[in-house]
C-alpha cells in the first residue's frame, strides 16, 4: 500500500515567530497537499500525516488552519473525545475525506483499531487525508506516515507565541509534498 523510502528521510524546519506565521506555513502545506491530489485525478490517493508535539503546541490549531486553507468552510471540532472527526472537502475532481484523529485519550494502542477506524487508512474508493494527533499512543498499530510534523514550543528566551515546525518526509509521497512546500517557502519566504 505504501512505498517506503530507501533514501534518507528528508527534514525541513521552519521557525514561526507567532500564530500568523504558523498559519502561513500551513497555507503552503495546504497548497502542496492540494497539488498532490490534483496530480493524479484518475486515481483516489491517500496521504497520512502525523502531528507531534506537547499539549498546547498547536496541533489542533494547525489542523484548523490546514482545513480552512484547503477550502473547508465548516467548524473543525477537536476529536479529543471522539478519537476521529471526518470532514468532507470539495476538490475539483472528487470529494476529499479528511479524517482528523486525536489519540491522546487512548489507554491501549489497539483502541482505535477496535473502534473500526483502521478502514479510513485502507479504503481506496475516494481520496483521503488522515491527520493524527498523538500518534505515539497507537505505538506500532499505525501505518507509516507520509509526513511527520512536529510543533515545538519556544525556548524560555523566546516569545510564548513562537513555534518551530519540523516536517519530515517518510515516504515518496511525503517527499513530493514536502518538496512542493519547500519550493513555495523559498520563493515566498
Ligand atoms: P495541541 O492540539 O497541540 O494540544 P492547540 O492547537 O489546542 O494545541 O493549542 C495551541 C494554542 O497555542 C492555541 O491556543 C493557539 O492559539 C496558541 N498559539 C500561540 N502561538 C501559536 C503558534 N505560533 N502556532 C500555533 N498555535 C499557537
Ligand atoms: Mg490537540
Amino acid at each position: 500500500m505504501h512505498e517506503v523510502m530507501t533514501r534518507l528521510v528528508i527534514n525541513h524546519t521552519i521557525h514561526c515567530k507567532d500564530e500568523k506565521a504558523t498559519a502561513k506555513v500551513v497555507q503552503m502545506l495546504a497548497n502542496a497537499i492540494l497539488g498532490f491530489y490534483a496530480s493524479t485525478p484518475e486515481k483516489p490517493q491517500s496521504l497520512f500525516m502525523s502531528l507531534n508535539g506537547d499539549l498546547g503546541a498547536g496541533k489542533t490549531t494547525a489542523t484548523r488552519y490546514l482545513l480552512q486553507a484547503m477550502g473547508y468552510p465548516g467548524k473543525v471540532k477537536s476529536p479529543t473525545y471522539s478519537l476521529c472527526e471526518e470532514h468532507i472537502l470539495d476538490l475539483p475532481n472528487k470529494a476529499l475525506h479528511v479524517f482528523h484523529f486525536d489519540l491522546y485519550r487512548m489507554q491501549n494502542p489497539d483502541e482505535w483499531v477496535d473502534a473500526g477506524l483502521l478502514e479510513h487508512f485502507t479504503q481506496s474508493d475516494y481520496p483521503t487525508l488522515c491527520i493524527i494527533e498523538w500518534p505515539e499512543k497507537a505505538e506500532h498499530t499505525l501505518p507509516t506516515m507520509d509526513l511527520a510534523i512536529t510543533l515545538i514550543h519556544p525556548q524560555e528566551t523566546e516569545s510564548e507565541l513562537a513555534r518551530s515546525v519540523v516536517i519530515a518526509a517518510q515516504t515518496l509521497k511525503g517527499e513530493a509534498v514536502l518538496q512542493s512546500l519547500v519550493t513555495q517557502s523559498s520563493t515566498n519566504p
